[in-house]
């Protein structure tokens, strides 16, 4: 290309960037800009596009879906109109040096104030909020705090927070879905004239259905891609849609180009979604994932408190102690633990609640919970990491200094006592022998009877992971 001609593309680039910096919102959206945009290798006119070369397709598709629109937009602040924005893979030798983003130039622009998004009013919630999951009623704890906070700061500035996606993934009964809809409660009471839309995947995908069926597809787009917040509750019942994954991704993809929240539930890790496409698991967790772990036993008590306050009767705490001891697996259990206590109160006017009573009652729930061991490897050694503060990486290598050999030794005593693992299954989880997680189990079991520091370490994880040391001292 002609050396002026190209200085001229360039200068343009330069303008395009400022522009689009400038309409992007968040710091985040920003910081994420100067990732991909230095991945832009080209960039030229070519009739009546504004062609931009880069390396693989995945980013051709990328990039598309997340700046075509944009810079499209600021193309035309720069007196470019009526040009169409193009990504294209680029071979090497057809790449020139990518352009060095003008970063002085960004840092200090002016950005123009967003406009708050309003909503056209009119588009109904989908699904009814339950009345009663907003966060005055739901108990923090360890085990949810982050998710916690994460949810309140989205409720706050929906769209503009860098927690976009917000993904709450967690074991059933955990209170993923509670969590969820408090955001909805919270921003509708705060601004009630955005639209908040909450789903379960199971319903989306019905609705996606029929609008094939009845050919209402542009209806159905418009719908969703109008919302401001965006709570999909239980995103694991995408996996193997292919067709519904697309649709989703495009939906998806619309609502963070136009800065609206999107917050979904799972109850795994988007990067143990199971048959869903990567580009999808991939763009769940550029906002901010958090989990939500099995209460310990403090949270579960303040949890029974909180509930037992809106009761019809006045349960005894030593009731509710003994509920808060003895079903641990998760809050829906506990729940319904405590109903049943009520019920009988109900049944049973001038009978007193006893320990004896309460334990028949429970009878089963707790024979239930006692069979649980639904615990993984991973989960065991990701929590003894988290809590020695050493890497998962560590713990599986073959170093044998005493800082990781207590750890790691640990990690394999708690899985043999808190899953139905074998010892090879174990082995292989380990990168070790059967021989070595027995003796390394075997070790920790000795030392537990004397060394009361190790002991305590112990309960603190089996609580984390949501048991008690007597599951795994006998
Ligand atoms: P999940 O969606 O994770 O399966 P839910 O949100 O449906 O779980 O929660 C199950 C029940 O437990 C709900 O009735 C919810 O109100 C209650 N619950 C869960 N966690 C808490 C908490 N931290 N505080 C109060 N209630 C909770
Ligand atoms: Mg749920």
């Amino acid at each position: 290309m002609d050396p002026i001609e190209e200085k001229k593309e360039d200068a343009l680039w330069f303008a395009v960037c400022q522009q689009v910096k400038n309409l992007l919102p968040t710091e985040m959206e920003r910081n994420r800009m100067d990732r991909y945009f230095p991945l832009m290798r080209t960039h030229a006119i070519e009739g009546n596009a504004y062609v931009i070369g880069v390396n693989e397709t995945i980013q051709e598709e990328m990039f598309s879906s997340l700046y075509a629109t944009l810079i499209s937009e600021a193309l035309q602040m720069c007196g470019r109109e009526g040009l169409t924005v193009q990504f294209k893979v680029r071979t090497a030798a057809e790449s020139s040096p990518p352009v060095p983003l003008p970063r002085p130039l960004f840092q200090d622009a002016p950005r123009p104030a967003v406009a708050t998004p309003v909503a056209p009013r009119g588009i109904p919630s989908t699904m009814q909020l339950h009345e009663h999951y907003t966060f005055e009623n739901f108990v923090q704890g360890p085990s949810n705090c982050f998710a916690y906070a994460a949810a309140m700061a989205v409720a706050k500035s929906p769209g503009t927070s860098s927690y976009n996606p917000l993904f709450i993934y967690g074991g059933s009964g955990l209170g993923k879905t509670h969590l969820m809809e408090s955001i909805g409660h919270a921003v509708m009471k705060r601004a009630p004239n955005l639209s908040v839309c909450f789903i379960t995947s199971e319903t989306f995908l019905n609705e996606f259905i029929n609008a094939m069926a009845n050919r209402a597809m542009p209806a159905f787009r418009e719908r969703y891609r109008k919302v401001d917040v965006l709570l999909l509750d239980d995103v694991q019942f995408l996996a193997n849609k292919a067709q519904f994954q697309e649709e989703f991704f495009n939906t998806f993809n619309s609502l963070m180009l136009t800065h609206k929240q999107v917050v979904m539930t799972s109850d795994v890790a988007p990067k143990d979604l199971k048959g869903c496409e990567e580009r999808l698991t991939g763009r769940f967790q550029q906002g901010m994932v958090v989990e939500i772990e099995s209460p310990s036993y403090e949270t579960r008590l303040a949890i029974l408190k909180s509930k037992a306050a809106n009761a019809r009767h006045l349960v005894p705490e030593e009731i509710l102690r003994f509920i808060a001891e003895n079903i641990r697996s998760h809050v829906r259990a506990i729940e319904g633990a405590l109903n049943r206590v009520v019920t009988f109160m109900d049944l049973n006017n001038n009978l007193p609640l006893t320990i004896e009573i309460a334990q028949h009652l429970l009878k089963d729930s707790i024979e239930e919970e006692k069979t649980i061991k639904d615990l993984t490897v991973d989960e065991i050694i990701r929590t003894v990491a988290t809590h020695y503060s050493v890497k998962i990486e560590d713990i599986l290598s073959k170093q044998r200094t005493q800082t990781l050999v207590t750890p790691r030794q640990v990690a394999m005593f708690l899985s043999c006592k808190l899953t139905t693992k074998s010892l090879p299954e174990i082995g292989i989880s380990f990168k070790k022998t059967h021989a070595t997680v027995y003796h390394g189990a075997q070790t920790i079991q000795k030392c537990l009877d004397v060394d009361n520091e190790l002991k305590s370490a112990v309960e603190e994880i089996t609580a984390k992971l949501g048991r008690r040391l007597t599951d795994v001292m006998n």
